[in-house]
């Protein structure tokens, strides 16, 4: 039987140490960090992201500011807001909720915010960088998986990793990650040839592909480490992962649970983020 890696545990444990450093932080500096999310139309989904990200914020202590805009909102307009937050003091992150409605151009918004408040590390400046392995900035959900190992005792050293999904958001910096982290890795896509066998060479498989339920036993070496970051909507409402649980559980060393595995984490590294770029502007002052 697999061991359960609990997100929501590290999570909230890392969001504990994250409001001690914020305290810190703030006696010592005077500067409390501050983090902007806009959202774009009425998607219901990102309205509950943008809830619990304005909710982890005063968890932690941050100052926190929503834009909520409505969909007709023009290209002109949304790139202006995002010039001025580039030029806001108080802000030290700026965060644009995607999906965006099809009428305007995520790239160009992305490429808009000010690398050094780029909190969700997407701007190619900040891409750079994680591919150097010099960066200030963790790319949210790939880091919250590494928080996940690390605060699990497991260690990517030395060991087969097999990412599937090849995503700018998860799967290519994940792969990087567990580069830097002296993995062997293997990047797995919907052009893989024979993807069972791949992912049975795995000792950590990550799963971020978009499916519900793909991955089962057949792709699972006995002992393997199952890190599931799918995010699936059922027919009956219910949240599922790209991992068929009950099958994979038995064959699995240490399995993530969906919900409560991957998705507490990649909000919590994104306050982790905020206070990174809260000290960066400190240390320019
Ligand atoms: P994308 O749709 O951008 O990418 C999906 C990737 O999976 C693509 O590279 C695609 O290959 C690959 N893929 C799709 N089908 C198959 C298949 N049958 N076999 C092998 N590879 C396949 O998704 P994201 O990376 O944005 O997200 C992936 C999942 O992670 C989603 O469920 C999403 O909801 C979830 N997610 C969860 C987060 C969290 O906080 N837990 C955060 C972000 C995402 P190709 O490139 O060839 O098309």
């Amino acid at each position: 039987m697999a061991k359960l890696i609990n997100g929501k545990e590290i999570s909230a444990q890392i969001r504990a140490e994250l409001a001690e450093e914020t305290k810190a932080f703030i006696a010592e500096t005077g500067i409390t960090p501050g983090l902007a999310v806009i959202i774009v139309g009425d998607n219901p989904a990102s309205q509950v992201y943008v809830r619990n990200k304005r909710r982890a914020c005063e968890e932690i202590g941050y100052y926190s500011e929503a834009y909520e805009l409505p969909t007709e909102t023009t290209q002109e307009e949304l790139m202006a807001l995002v010039r001025r937050l580039n030029g806001e003091e108080k802000i030290h992150g700026i965060l644009v909720q995607l999906p965006l409605p099809k009428h305007l151009d995520e790239h160009e918004v992305l490429l808009a915010i000010d690398p050094k408040k780029d909190v969700d590390a997407f701007h190619p400046t900040n891409v750079g960088h994680i591919m150097i392995g010099d960066y200030a900035y963790l790319p949210c959900t790939p880091a919250g998986v590494m928080a996940l190992l690390e605060k699990s005792g497991i260690s990517p050293a030395g060991k087969e990793v097999v990412v599937v999904g090849r995503s700018n958001i998860v799967g290519k910096p994940q792969a990087m990650l567990m580069l830097h982290q002296n993995a062997t890795v293997t990047v797995c896509h919907s052009r893989t040839v024979d993807l069972p066998a791949v992912c049975r060479r795995a000792d950590i498989l990550v799963a971020a592909i978009g499916k519900a339920d793909f991955f089962t036993a057949e792709y699972i070496k006995e002992g393997a480490v199952v890190i599931d970051v799918g995010m699936n909507r059922r027919a009956d409402g219910k949240l599922t992962g790209d991992v068929d649980f009950a099958s994979v559980e038995p064959k699995a060393s240490y399995i993530t649970p969906v919900p409560g595995g991957v998705g507490p984490m990649t909000i919590t590294m994104l306050m982790k983020n905020t206070l990174t770029a809260a000290r960066l502007a400190a240390a320019k002052k």
